[in-house]
């Protein structure tokens, strides 16, 4: 996997015969205290120092990922559009910056239904952002989840849902990784001998959660169950050296890891 263009909204890779791109949909700002040791305990004045904030805030990059084949794209996650806050909803200027025309995108896949995730399907001014798409495909435990989002009804009747181990495509396979939904999925994908894990929600705070897969967010739907999952995704990138490509990691998200004692550290690509 090797950097061919970036800019400032997106990276692209050559991947085996495909091209991978991260496109940068935003961040988002988020309190310390999303943070959960054990037991559901929050940091006082214990906060590990190693940890990154911006203005007393732990800052989220928001990232979604494309995959062409050179006939069509393939999209996992689309990013928040104008549903939460204005600091995302930057995909159809990355998709731009990226030269990935929005007809071009056939298919979405999502790792799991949360609103960064699901609303880049409609642009602020309510059209339709991927007007070829044709496939659109939801954890198959949070389709509910999905038809409960009023902004997304034209999809409701059409969303296919798909479940752990089922392959997607020629170079898609679904990989359960429920813990932060009760949905949530990781897609290894692969192409000519080289894997990448996207691996959507399994990190939400990079500069800790490398080093300390036991602390989880507030917002996991099972917190002892991602924690599980964490350190068991984690384990299966740094022992099979592929690429992972983070929804929350720092942009453009994707990189290696490795083991580091009883932890893990992530170099970025
Ligand atoms: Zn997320």
């Amino acid at each position: 996997m090797e950097r061919i263009a970036f800019g400032d909204h997106h990276v692209s890779y050559r991947f085996g015969g495909l091209t991978f791109t991260s496109l940068r949909d935003g961040y988002v700002d988020m309190p310390v205290t999303r943070l959960r040791k054990p037991q559901n305990a929050t940091f006082e004045t214990d906060l590990p120092p190693q940890i990154k904030l911006v203005d007393g805030k732990l800052r989220l990059s928001v990232n979604a990922f494309a995959l062409d084949d050179g006939e069509s794209v393939t999209l996992i996650d689309t990013g928040a559009s104008n549903a939460w806050l204005p600091s995302m909803g930057a995909l159809p200027q990355a998709l731009s910056e990226a030269k990935i025309a929005p007809e071009r995108i056939r298919t979405v896949a999502f790792t799991h239904t949360h609103i960064d995730h699901i609303n880049g399907l409609i642009l602020p001014d309510g059209r339709v952002a991927f007007p070829e798409m044709s496939r659109l495909l939801v954890p198959k435990a949070e389709l509910g989840l999905f038809r409960g989002e009023a902004r997304l009804e034209r999809f409701h009747g059409s969303a296919e849902s798909f479940e752990p181990g089922q392959r997607l495509g020629a170079n898609i396979e679904a990989l359960a990784a429920a813990g932060h939904e009760i949905g949530h999925t990781c897609f290894r994908v692969t192409s000519e001998g080289e894997t990448v894990l996207v691996w959507g929600d399994i990190v939400h705070v990079p500069s800790l959660q490398f080093a300390r897969p036991d602390i989880a967010w507030e917002l996991d739907a099972d917190q002892d169950q991602a924690r599980a999952r964490r350190l068991r995704i984690m384990g299966l990138a740094a022992d099979s050296g592929d690429y992972v490509a983070g929804a929350h990691l720092d942009s453009p998200g994707v990189g290696r890891v490795s083991r580091l004692g009883n932890s893990f550290r992530f170099d970025p690509l």
